[in-house]
């Protein structure tokens, strides 16, 4: 049977729940299409069945922050996904602040070592800085979730050099997710 995994692109187009913005870009349309890379590259393996929580780049889920987020879990947990992944973009009022991270629920367990392998490798493919995987469980998206859940921040969108690496090469990204997620199942 197929491993599925959802790819929850963070946050809507317009409306409630949009996303930082720096540098000229969107984090909901970065998001948006890194996780429809991502999409591509688990489809095409037979490892894995993939759902996105955007399908197309004008959904727009929930009608506040919070149903936002809800309508997001919900279609993870009714579809049974075995793995959520999140994606955002990390955004400071620093414009030093740079790097790649991860949030899971706790520090132990399959995401969290999940999350060390994508976030690894993000930096070693992109070449951002290793933040590191921190417990966040106030997250809604974390805590909810009924399956391991990792919501990783590529890379910071207030930051230059950051930014031009997500204006630039989204796929990358996206692939290093890919590798990531392969590592971790050793397929
Ligand atoms: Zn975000």
């Amino acid at each position: 049977m197929a491993i599925k995994i959802y790819i929850d692109q963070g946050h809507n187009p317009s409306g409630p729940n949009t996303g930082a913005e720096g540098n000229g870009l969107k984090e909901q349309d970065v998001t948006y299409i890194v996780g429809r890379y991502l999409y591509d590259l688990l489809s095409s393996n037979p490892n894995f069945e993939a759902k996105l929580s955007r399908q197309n780049s004008s959904v727009i889920l929930g009608t506040n922050n919070s149903t936002s987020l809800r309508t997001r879990v919900n279609d993870a947990n009714r579809w049974g996904a075995d793995y959520f992944i999140s994606i955002h973009t990390n955004g400071s009022v620093n414009p030093a602040g740079n790097g790649t991270e991860a949030y899971v629920y706790q520090s132990t367990g399959e995401a969290f070592t999940l999350a060390k392998l994508i976030v690894d490798a993000i930096t070693y493919r992109m070449g951002t800085q290793n933040r590191g995987v921190f417990a966040r469980p106030g997250l809604y998206v974390l805590r909810k979730t009924a399956m391991p859940a990792v919501l990783v921040e590529l890379a910071f969108i207030s930051n230059y050099d950051d930014a031009i690496k997500l204006r630039d090469d989204p796929y990358g990204f996206a692939f290093a997710i890919y590798q990531g997620i392969l590592q971790f199942f050793g397929v």
